[in-house]
């Protein structure tokens, strides 16, 4: 029996990299999954490669800042599958790298909107959906804007820093009710997403330096904290930021 045999999990950003692998790991553990993204193609195949291994998955594509769109996914995971008992939050961009006077104001608010709003509009439906029966919240946010300072990055650290304050919220707003909330924040981890950030050798030897294990996450090393968080593993966990970053936040050399 899987750690997750029995539950519903919903996971955004689930057409690639760290959300792609995930819902794979929950659906392999046993839960029933609600897989979200813009592009269908993308949901389509995870729910093809789940369905192969045994699993139940139901695509929905769309924009998660959309708020009908994060309100349809609770409404599938509860009409299709009965309920929701786990959420994973992680549709994100990196937005514009920027000197902040060059940043304008719609690339601020859109990083703000995808990785931030979003992550509101997720917990604003999910949490009634749990509130029977418990659950586990979990938000992607990051070592940016939290132990890192980096340059060019205003709108993503601000965006992901408060994401852990929403987390800290929430957490203390519904642990009577046995729902926990918390944080992920992975290091570099070898996604389309860093490739964004610098796909040069350069760029990548630079990335893995900085690390304590001087290299990246894979997206299944992410997607494994992500299931510890999601299971019973956890089970007194919550408003956490919990780091699982290669050591890049205490790496000095
Ligand atoms: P990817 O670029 O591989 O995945 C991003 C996912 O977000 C895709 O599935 C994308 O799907 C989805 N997404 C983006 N915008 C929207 C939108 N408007 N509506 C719906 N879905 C959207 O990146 P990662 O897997 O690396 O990133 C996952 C999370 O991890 C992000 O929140 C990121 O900030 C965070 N993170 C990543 C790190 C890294 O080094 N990779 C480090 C720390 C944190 P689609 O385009 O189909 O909509």
């Amino acid at each position: 029996m899987g750690s997750l045999t029995g539950k519903v999990a919903l996971v955004t950003g689930a057409s690639s990299g760290i959300g792609y692998a995930t819902a794979k790991l929950f659906a392999q553990e046993g839960a029933k999954v609600v897989v979200a993204a813009r592009r269908k193609n993308r949901l389509d195949t995870l729910v093809a490669e789940i369905n192969q291994i045994g699993g139940e998955a139901i695509a929905l594509a769309g924009d998660v800042t959309d708020e009908s769109y994060v309100q349809s996914l609770v409404e599938l995971a509860v009409k299709e599958f009965n309920g929701l008992d786990i959420a994973l939050n992680n549709a994100g961009i990196l937005g514009q790298s920027k000197a902040t006077p060059e940043l304008a104001l719609k690339e601020w608010q859109d990083a703000m909107n995808v990785n931030l709003t979003s992550a509101f509009l997720g917990a604003k439906y999910q949490l009634p959906a749990m509130e029977s029966s418990g659950g586990s919240i979990i938000f992607t946010s990051s070592f940016v804007g939290y132990t890192i300072g980096m340059p060019q990055m205003a709108a993503y650290a601000a965006s992901k820093a408060g994401i852990i304050g929403l987390t800290k919220a929430l957490a203390s707003e519904y642990g009577s009710q046995n729902i926990r909330v918390n944080a992920l924040l992975p290091g570099g981890t070898d996604t389309p997403m860093a490739r964004e950030f610098g796909d040069t050798p350069e760029v990548k030897e630079f990335v893995k330096s900085i690390h304590a294990l001087k290299r990246m996450a894979s997206p299944e090393e992410i997607a494994k904290s992500a299931l510890y968080l999601a299971s019973e593993a956890s089970s007194f966990t919550t408003g956490t930021a919990m780091l699982v970053d290669g050591g890049i936040s205490i790496c000095k050399t």
